[in-house]
């Protein structure tokens, strides 16, 4: 029966028998024996990656999830595994011993306030300790993150096109076409790059003419669809014992602006949380957190700048010997508990 899981579903009809049979184990607890199986064999310390719980449609598949599967998603993991401190998770990984099986860490990064408002509630009733990575100017600015107002602007937007000539970006000379979801998430997926590599400074002006390409004021901010958390919200959840780690200050791709401010976003977001906390702030995660946002050099000034480990968006789980200033996460979707049990077991197998 088990074998049923790993035969690809090639047609829709079979993809819908195939969630069914993950929904029937997963309600027998066939489905959690059989990752407890398969974990046995090579352990490995999961941590896990969410982004907003219950957010705004305005953020995109695979950032926001509801908040009924994450509840869901939690419940199952109290049930199956043991879901530890960051510290511990992060001591463990340091001295070199093996990793325990059924172990795991949950994260959150980019400090939505349905974090506060949805997800402490529920990690405070299955007694789940979480990190959560704060960018700090959205903190004390009260500014959404960038890819956010960007998301915005095209969904906010009465424009049908977007025209843009930025002829460094891949698209170069181009005209958007906004008339429908779709192609704006197009355009979306488009502009990121471009942004993503360019200094604070000049992605900002990039925005400010994107906006008023569109019609729309150069500030304008999704704070009222997807409110960033305050610093009362982190000072009590740090209080409560959630870890607060930093985001850097503007969230740009580390490896693309000067190592100067570089350094300077790694350690400004550092001391700020640390005199908001009154506490030493221990981790990072870097924003965006692929292989091409962060390098070695980026990993030798967080751990100059007095971080004891940094995460990474490169998917995968952690052993013994891992890199501590590239630790590996599993990003979480917005998957139901069987589906999301049955994602988390192909990792242990
Ligand atoms: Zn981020």
């Amino acid at each position: 029966m088990m074998k049923k899981f790993l035969t690809p579903a090639k047609t829709r009809r079979g993809m819908a028998a195939q969630r069914l049979a993950l929904k029937a184990a997963y309600y027998t607890g066939a489905l959690h024996a059989y990752g407890a199986a398969k974990r046995g064999k090579i352990p490995g310390l999961a941590i896990l990656m969410y982004h907003s719980i219950g957010g705004s449609e305005i953020l995109g598949p695979g950032i926001a999830v509801s908040e009924k599967n994450f509840a869901g998603q939690l419940e199952y993991l109290a049930r199956s595994f043991d879901i530890v401190p960051l510290d511990s998770a992060v001591a463990t990984l340091r001295s070199g011993a093996p990793i325990p099986n059924n172990t795991i860490a949950i994260t959150f990064d980019d400090g939505f306030r349905d974090n506060y408002e949805t997800a402490f509630p529920l990690l405070k009733r299955y007694g789940a300790p979480a990190a959560m990575f704060v960018a700090t100017q959205p903190l004390t600015d009260g500014i959404s993150l960038w890819q956010y107002r960007l998301r915005f602007l095209l969904k906010k937007t009465q424009a049908r096109e977007l025209r843009l000539n930025w002829p460094d970006a891949a698209f170069g000379r181009a005209v958007f076409n906004l008339t429908n979801k779709r192609k704006r998430r197009r355009a979306v997926d488009a502009l990121e790059p471009p942004l993503i590599a360019a200094a604070p400074s000049e992605r900002e002006r990039m925005l400010a003419e994107i906006a008023h390409n569109l019609g729309l004021e150069a500030d304008s901010d999704p704070a009222d669809e997807a409110p960033t958390l305050t610093v009362e919200q982190i000072k009590q959840m740090s209080a409560a014992g959630v870890e607060i780690g930093s985001h850097t200050v503007t969230h740009p791709a580390l490896s693309s602006v000067s190592r100067t401010d570089a350094a300077e976003e790694l350690t400004a977001s550092k001391k700020t949380l640390e005199s908001i906390l009154n506490r030493r702030v221990r981790f990072l995660a870097y924003p965006f957190g692929g292989p091409q946002h962060f390098n070695h050099e980026i990993e030798e000034l967080a751990r100059a700048a007095g971080y004891d480990a940094a995460l990474s968006t490169i998917r995968g789980v952690n052993g013994s010997g891992s890199d501590l200033f590239a630790v590996k996460r599993l990003g979480v979707f917005d998957d139901p508990p069987a589906i999301f049990a049955f994602k988390l077991s192909r990792w242990f197998a």
